[in-house]
């Protein structure tokens, strides 16, 4: 029998065997091994087969209908796709998961060690990643014609390692044993071309002559939806040398030099993110966003081309959304494709951008808004500089018509017309899309208020909020089957994709029975999450304890370093009354820092420090435990999150775009504590003010006292307890009698607290302590527990899709429920 129905006559013969005897086969022949002498990954990589064969069919009715039917075609360019392990969420989607489980333990084989033989891609740092992820998850799940671009990485992010309490990053190695779900297109190939000088002829019509280039080449993995009929793909460019090596050189003995050539072209695809404090590094980071932006829209073009051939209506058949600043390029490239290779005019050219491109912003921090140095640009990009010139022009123009001053005019052109110092990419950006959207409601207000409030007066309806969400594919269907098993046996099955569904189980969230088995499956959970310390870091943990976890990148404004001293403030008050009522708690952190932010690496140490200390208290056992995970990423979220009881989403109000680690918490049942930022304000709106734990400042507050400059040490007199902490630090307590180790760290909270640590820390505090009392209750908090998971529906990236599809994209896609 066939899993999947058949669509394409010429593929109707191909698998008829069952999915057992189609990895027999690849274990055979693709992997080239006997069962006698498969190992894990063997297995993996026959199974892995065996399922792509078995998505390949739906691919290409996919396209062909598409393609046929002209549908509106979406593309999402990001530098990062953290898409994590791929054969369980493709077994899912596929409905071949039981027949693939069935089948392994036939072999005696065990499924998760098997499905854990696959490295995670880790092709992206964050959320931003994440989010890309997901999306490409939901347009094929919604049938969203969506195509994603980037690249691909061949380390992507380091691999954390933690020595002496420090984080070492090594080089992730993740395409050592190849990655199955590829298909490499060697005719897919795209000349980048970077540097040399322009030339225009007697009609004005400019030429540019790159002095160096790579070549892009194409590597295609299939994203198959819920149930499969619907995969899209995945485009991750590869660079590869121009031109073949010089033989002459190489047969006269000087390989170097030979090799010179292939080592500095892949270069630009070797890893996410190199250091850019080096003018080289930074060099590389602009050739790689150039390189993926203008590889992925000549390849758009090309099959544009396939079916019309007019570009004046490009907007009307493609979309295109630039997740961030990274592929803003996109701006100067198409216009000087429409230019240069397609004869328009600039103000035409600009206008079908202006139909085509659609940017999302995912930051405020002004340090992270990205912008070139122009002399840099100037020599990398000297076709795109005069291109971004003439942009500026036209802005000016249009800004003048609409009545605004000089001064507010060059505060917001991508190059600042007197200091020429800098390309503003956001403001590019800005300037060249249809639509910009923030992540959230309230970050999509603060935009419209502070990075792009001139913008936003100049051009009032272009900005659009588009609040984030998650896949209930890979955060609640995969990584939590025994929610998700007892959630379908009471309301069947369609919330998989119509997530909203599970409002129909808030009435249960009172129901006795109903309690004890879904907290009996959080147990379990968290059973799975300490076995996982355990192996990890050697750390038994108490399963009865509050497992509070924060796992995010480490960054001064998501403020892990304020649940650190809330940390040893507990460790503090247990110590002065071991015998007291405590309600036992297990900190979790994980997370990797910038390797170049030296605060963030100090927290980590800190965590490591105060672990230690904790740890090894015979006054403290079983009632305080702390631990800090190395190398966070996907498959470590997927044990963590369903395994939580307390969500820490306590970034400083205002500075937390949307988050999307606290909506995966909620929907898998753990309770939040957070401040009123991002999408938490959304999450409140959901849940109810009973089910989530909203402390601190709000983000007017937030800045108010930024304004002001209020001084923390004043608050910090005031507090005993926060001021017992800072002693310890600064004494050597945590550090072996080191009184040097945490000088910086006791300098920005005592004097700059720029991230407002201290004015927020007893409102923590005190919220940290009711939610002990509240887990004592255990009715109360199962009640809250499965409120959490009822209400989190909308929190969907299916939701999210659709809506970026109709107020964005303006693109069909299916409707959601039955
Ligand atoms: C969801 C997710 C993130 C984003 O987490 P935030 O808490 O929203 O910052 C980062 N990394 C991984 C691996 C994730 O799964």
């Amino acid at each position: 029998m066939n899993a999947m129905p058949h669509k394409i006559d010429d593929t109707r013969e191909l698998h008829e065997d069952s999915l057992g005897e189609s990895v027999l086969r690849h274990l055979i022949y693709s992997v080239g091994k006997d069962k006698a002498h498969a190992d894990a990954r063997d297995w993996n990589v026959a199974l892995s087969l065996a399922v792509r064969d078995r998505m390949v069919e739906g691919w290409i009715d996919t396209t062909r209908r598409i393609y046929k039917n002209k549908q509106k075609r979406v593309y999402y360019l990001s530098m990062e796709f953290m898409i994590g392990r791929m054969l369980e969420d493709n077994l899912t989607n596929l409905g071949l998961l039981s027949e693939a489980k069935t089948f392994l333990k036939s072999q005696n084989l065990d499924v998760t060690t098997v499905i854990n033989a696959e490295q995670d891609a880790a092709l992206g740092n964050g959320g931003l990643g994440r989010l890309a992820a997901c999306f490409m998850d939901s347009m094929a799940t919604t049938g969203v014609a969506g195509m994603g671009y980037g690249i691909r990485y061949q380390h992507g992010i380091f691999r954390q390692a933690v020595e002496d309490g420090w984080q070492v990053e090594e080089p992730e190695d993740w395409l050592f044993a190849g990655n199955s779900w590829e298909f490499r297109r060697p005719e897919v190939v795209y000349e980048i071309g970077f540097g040399g000088h322009v030339t225009h002829d007697e009609d004005g019509k400019a030429t540019w002559h790159p002095s160096e280039s790579v070549q892009a080449v194409a590597f295609d993995m299939p994203i198959a939806g819920w149930e499969g009929d619907h995969v899209n793909t995945l485009r991750l460019w590869s660079a590869r040398q121009s031109g073949m090596m010089n033989l002459d050189t190489f047969n006269d003995g000087d390989f170097m030099a030979a090799a010179r050539q292939q080592v500095l072209a892949e270069t630009i695809s070797k890893v996410l993110y190199p250091g850019d404090h080096t003018p080289q590094g930074r060099e590389l980071r602009l050739k790689q966003e150039v390189f993926f932006t203008s590889a992925s829209l000549h390849d758009l073009l090309r099959r544009f081309f396939a079916n019309y051939d007019n570009l004046d209506t490009l907007g009307d058949h493609v979309a295109v959304q630039l997740n961030d600043t990274h592929p803003a390029i996109a701006v100067p490239e198409l216009i000087r494709i429409l230019m240069d290779d397609h004869g328009y005019d600039f103000d035409h050219a600009l206008k079908i951008t202006r139909e085509t491109l659609h940017y999302t912003n995912h930051t405020l921090l002004p340090e992270a808004l990205e912008k070139w140095p122009r002399d840099l640009f100037e020599q990398i990009l000297p076709r795109h500089l005069q291109i971004i010139n003439m942009i500026d022009g036209a802005f000016y123009r249009e800004a003048i018509e609409k009545g605004l001053d000089h001064h507010i005019i060059a505060g917001i052109q991508a190059i600042h017309p007197h200091q020429q110092d800098w390309v503003r990419m956001g403001n590019l950006a800005f300037i060249g899309s249809r639509k910009v959207n923030g992540v959230s409601a309230l970050h999509t207000e603060l935009m419209k208020q502070t990075v792009f409030h001139d913008l936003h007066t100049m051009y009032p309806d272009k900005i659009i909020n588009q609040t984030n969400g998650v896949t209930p594919r890979r955060w609640l269907l995969e990584c939590n089957p025994g929610l998700s098993d007892l959630v379908t046996e009471q309301i069947g099955d369609g919330w998989i994709d119509d997530l909203e569904q599970l409002k129909e189980i808030e009435p249960l969230a009172t129901d006795a029975d109903f309690q004890q088995r879904y907290m009996a499956v959080k147990a379990a959970n968290k059973q799975r999450l300490a076995d996982m310390v355990k192996t990890r870091t050697g750390v038994i943990l108490n399963s009865d304890a509050i497992f509070d976890v924060q796992i995010k990148r480490i960054h001064e404004y998501k403020r892990q370093h304020m649940n650190i001293l809330e940390t040893i403030a507990l460790y503090n008050a247990i110590k002065a009354n071991p015998d007291g009522d405590w309600q036992p708690r297990v900190k979790i952190f994980a997370g990797k820092a910038a390797p170049s932010y030296f605060f963030a690496k100090l927290i980590i140490k800190l965590i490591n420090d105060v672990a230690k200390v904790v740890n090894n208290d015979p006054d403290i056992g079983d009632k305080l435990k702390v631990v800090f995970l190395p190398n966070y990423n996907v498959s470590m979220a997927e044990i963590l999150i369903p395994g939580a009881d307390l969500s820490e989403q306590i970034s400083t109000a205002g500075f937390e775009a949307s988050g999307t680690g606290n909506m995966k918490f909620a929907l898998n049942g753990a309770l939040t504590i957070g401040t009123l930022d991002g999408a938490n304000v959304e999450m409140l709106e959901h849940v109810d003010a009973e089910n989530i734990f909203i402390f601190g400042m709000n983000a007017d507050e937030v800045a108010e006292r930024q304004h002001r400059r209020a001084r923390p040490s004043e608050i910090i007199k005031t507090s005993p307890a926060l001021q017992q902490v800072m002693t310890q630090i600064g004494d050597g307590t945590f550090s072996d009698g080191d009184t040097d180790r945490y000088r910086d760290f006791l300098s920005n909270v005592t004097e700059h607290d720029y991230f407002q640590v201290v004015p927020d820390f007893q409102s923590y505090w005190d919220m940290q302590r009711h939610l002990d009392a509240l887990y004592g209750q255990s009715e109360k908090w199962a009640e809250k527990t499965i409120l959490n998971t009822a209400r989190m529906g909308w929190f969907s990236s299916d939701r999210t899709i659709r809506s970026y599809a109709d107020q964005i994209w303006r693109a069909p896609h299916k409707t959601s429920g039955p």
